[in-house]
C-alpha cells in the first residue's frame, strides 16, 4: 500500500509498504479521508513536535477492512471515525473522570505517537478499537464526518469554559477550530460573536457561519479594543476564545475580556507568553485551557451532523490524492492563509 512518511522538517516521502494485518484485538481501517491538521503542518515546519519515521494523520474516516481475533461489535465495511486517543482506563486521570488527561493517551494515538501510524496511508492499524472507533450515522457523509476532530476540539473548549446563554464572546483566529467554535457558540445561544482574523476570506466565512462582526487585527491595531468595548457596553467580552496560538493573539484576548471574564486558550503556542500579572490580578481575569476531546463530544458532533444542525459547506477547502501531499497539501497550507481544511483521499 502507499503511505506518506514524515521524515522531519519539510520532508514527507511517499513509500510502498505491506498492508498491515490485524493482530488479535486490532482492527484495520481502510482510509477514505484523512484531514491535514494544524498540528501536522506545525510538525512539517518545526522540529521536535512529532517523531520522524511516523505516518501522520489523526483526523481519520474510513471503513472497517479487517477485524482481529477477539474484537466484537464491528462488521466489515462499516463506516467509522477513528479517534480520539484510546484512554487507558487505569491511570489516575482516567479513574477520576478526566479521560483527555490520560497519562498515556497521547503516546497511544494514531498519527501522533511512534508505533501508532496515522491515516496518511491507504490502510491504518487501530490498536484500541473499543475506544477509538465510532460508527458514522447513515445521514452523515464521510466528507462531514472527517470534521469531527476539529468540531470536537471546539465543542470541548466551550464546554470547559464558563460560557452561558446570552454571553458576549470574541473568537480570536478563524482557522478550522475557530470556525467550529463560532458555530457552537451560536448554537449555544451567544448574544453576540466578534471574530478577529487577518484573512478576509476566513473573516467572511466566519460571518457566513453566524459571527456578528469580523475585525482585521492588522488593520485595526490598537483601535480594536475600543471597537470591542463599544460593542459590549464598555466593559468587554464575557469570554474570549483564543484559537490562533500566537503571542499577539493571546495579548489581544486578554485586552478584550471584561474584568472577571475568562480567556479560553485553544490555540497551541510553543513560545513563552508574557503578560502583565498586575493587570490580570487587578481585573481578576481567568485563563483556562482545554485539550482534545472525549467520546461524549464525538457522539454529540456526529449527532449534530446527522441532524444537519452544523454547517459544513465550505469547511473542506480541497480534497487531494496522496501523491499531491507535499505540493497541494503541506506546502500550500504552510503558505496560503485562506484554506480551512484540506483532506487527503488515499
Ligand atoms: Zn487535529
Ligand atoms: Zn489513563
Amino acid at each position: 500500500m502507499k503511505v506518506a512518511v514524515y521524515e522531519g522538517v519539510r520532508s514527507i516521502r511517499l513509500q510502498e509498504r505491506p498492508k498491515p494485518k490485524a493482530a488479535p484485538g486490532e482492527v484495520i481501517v481502510k482510509i477514505k479521508y484523512c484531514g491535514i491538521c494544524g498540528t501536522d503542518v506545525h510538525a512539517y515546519l518545526h522540529e521536535g513536535l512529532l517523531q520522524p519515521g511516523l505516518i501522520l494523520g489523526h483526523e481519520n474516516v474510513g471503513t472497517i477492512d479487517e477485524i482481529g481475533e477477539g474484537v466484537e461489535g464491528w462488521k466489515l465495511g462499516e463506516r467509522v471515525v477513528a479517534g480520539p486517543p484510546g484512554l487507558c482506563g487505569e491511570c489516575y486521570y482516567c479513574k477520576h473522570g478526566y479521560p483527555t488527561l490520560c497519562e498515556t493517551g497521547f503516546s497511544r494515538t494514531n498519527g501522533l505517537a511512534p508505533g501508532h501510524d496515522g491515516g496518511m496511508a491507504e490502510y491504518m492499524r487501530v490498536r484500541e478499537p473499543k475506544t477509538m472507533l465510532h460508527r458514522i450515522p447513515d445521514e452523515v457523509p464521510s466528507e462531514d464526518a472527517v470534521l469531527v476532530d476539529i468540531m470536537a476540539v471546539g465543542l470541548r473548549g466551550i464546554l470547559q469554559s464558563k460560557f452561558k446563554l446570552g454571553d458576549n464572546v470574541v473568537v480570536v483566529g478563524a482557522g478550522a477550530i475557530g470556525l467550529c467554535v463560532v458555530q457552537w457558540l451560536k448554537l449555544g445561544g451567544a448574544r453576540h460573536i466578534t471574530v478577529i482574523q487577518p484573512s478576509q476570506k476566513k473573516r467572511e466565512f466566519a460571518l457566513k457561519l453566524s459571527a456578528d462582526v469580523g475585525l482585521n487585527p492588522l488593520e485595526e491595531g490598537a483601535a480594536i479594543r475600543e471597537k470591542v468595548m463599544a460593542l459590549y457596553g464598555g466593559i468587554g467580552a464575557d469570554i474570549v476564545y483564543e484559537c490562533a496560538g500566537t503571542n499577539p493573539a493571546i495579548k489581544t484576548s486578554l485586552e478584550l475580556t471584561k474584568s472577571g471574564g475568562q480567556v479560553m486558550l485553544l490555540g497551541v503556542n510553543e513560545e513563552e507568553t508574557p503578560f502583565v500579572e498586575a493587570l490580570l490580578i487587578q481585573r481578576e481575569t481567568e485563563i483556562k485551557t482545554s485539550l482534545a476531546y472525549g467520546e461524549d463530544e464525538i457522539r454529540l458532533c456526529l449527532d449534530f451532523l446527522a441532524q444537519r444542525r452544523f454547517k459544513t459547506e465550505g469547511m473542506v477547502s480541497d480534497i487531494i490524492g496522496l501523491d499531491d501531499i507535499v505540493e497541494k497539501g503541506f506546502e500550500r497550507l504552510a503558505s496560503t492563509k485562506g484554506l480551512v481544511k484540506v483532506l487527503l483521499a488515499p
